[in-house]
């Protein structure tokens, strides 16, 4: 069966390419994979409004984990009656945000705002837990949801036929630059992600949908590659934390780094900015660090 499945593009800091939601028609309306920020809410009905929609039809919205970028708008459907399906160790928080923005607060300091806009607590009777192998039907189209920890802890792809809207499991990639993977504290897990990755390959979708940023053709290559810079993050932080090095003096080193495998890798200057928009470097820094230290004292 094809689906039709429209890529938004949010326009995240006026960006294009960085953050995306997509819109799916159903025979009993309106799904929506992934709000985008509360920032961008206005680019969102603008999209849809350009397809031929109004955003209150939307029914359904799966989001793929609770990050601001992919589920800070869910509220705002909400408001309108939209059921809200999230893995269940995202649930309470988007019932109670509070704690989420706090939490993101230690992150990003004043820039909350900007980024981010607000969030208002989900009523409970729209929210709906999805775990590993829950099937929601609407309409004529089947969602399934697969949980993909690792980036994570409250993290789904879901599955619709032959494609697969991969969150941040998948990674990021910017139109035809390398797949890299955003690793923001608390919940990185390199061992948790790979799992993830081989049950994905599994899977075998024809084409992944990425929130950063849209389609992939050839999902089997992507994984490989995904795997494979997985390892290669990781192993350049780790021998930082051995030895015990702040944050403050390894940032600087790790966003060079990365920046240079960008530009080996063909990407422009300009879409290197992108790329900082969908993952910002400094995030990884202090979630692989995080990765580390709980390995090293058992506890993950
Ligand atoms: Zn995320």
């Amino acid at each position: 069966m094809q689906y039709k499945i429209h890529t938004l593009d949010l326009h995240f800091l006026q960006e294009n390419s960085a953050i995306a939601s997509f819109l799916i028609e159903t025979s009993d309306g309106l799904v929506l994979i992934e709000s985008g920020p509360e920032t961008t809410f206005n680019y969102l009905v603008q999209e849809i409004e350009k397809i031929g929609f109004d955003w209150k039809e939307i029914k359904h919205l799966f989001l793929s984990h609770i990050h601001f970028d992919h589920a800070g708008a869910a509220w705002k459907l909400a408001q309108n009656g939209t059921r809200v399906y999230v893995h269940p160790i995202g649930l309470p928080h988007l019932q109670n945000p509070e704690k989420l923005w706090n939490s993101a607060a230690m992150i990003y300091g004043d820039d909350m705002g900007r980024l981010w806009g607000k969030m208002e607590p989900i009523d409970e009777n729209l929210l709906v837990g999805v775990d590993d192998g829950d099937e929601i039907q609407i309409g004529n189209s089947s969602f399934k949801a697969w949980y993909t920890p690792g980036h994570a802890i409250h993290h789904n792809a879901y599955q619709l036929g032959n494609v697969m809207f991969t969150g941040d499991a998948a990674g990021v990639k910017i139109e035809n630059g390398p797949v890299v993977p955003p690793c923001p504290p608390p919940d990185i897990n390199i061992d948790l992600w790979k799992s993830s990755i081989q049950k994905m390959k599994e899977i075998n979708p024809e084409f992944i949908y990425l929130t950063h940023f849209g389609r992939i053709d050839n999902p089997q290559k992507h994984f490989k590659e995904l795997e494979l810079i997985l390892d290669d993050w990781a192993n350049w932080m780790k021998p930082h934390f051995d030895v015990q090095a702040s944050p403050d003096e390894i940032t600087p080193k790790f966003m060079e780094y990365t920046k240079q495998q960008l530009l080996n890798a063909g990407v422009s200057q300009e879409n290197v900015q992108k790329y900082e928009y969908a993952n910002p470097s400094w995030m990884s820094v202090a979630g692989l660090l995080r990765y580390w230290k709980l390995k090293e004292q058992g506890r993950i």
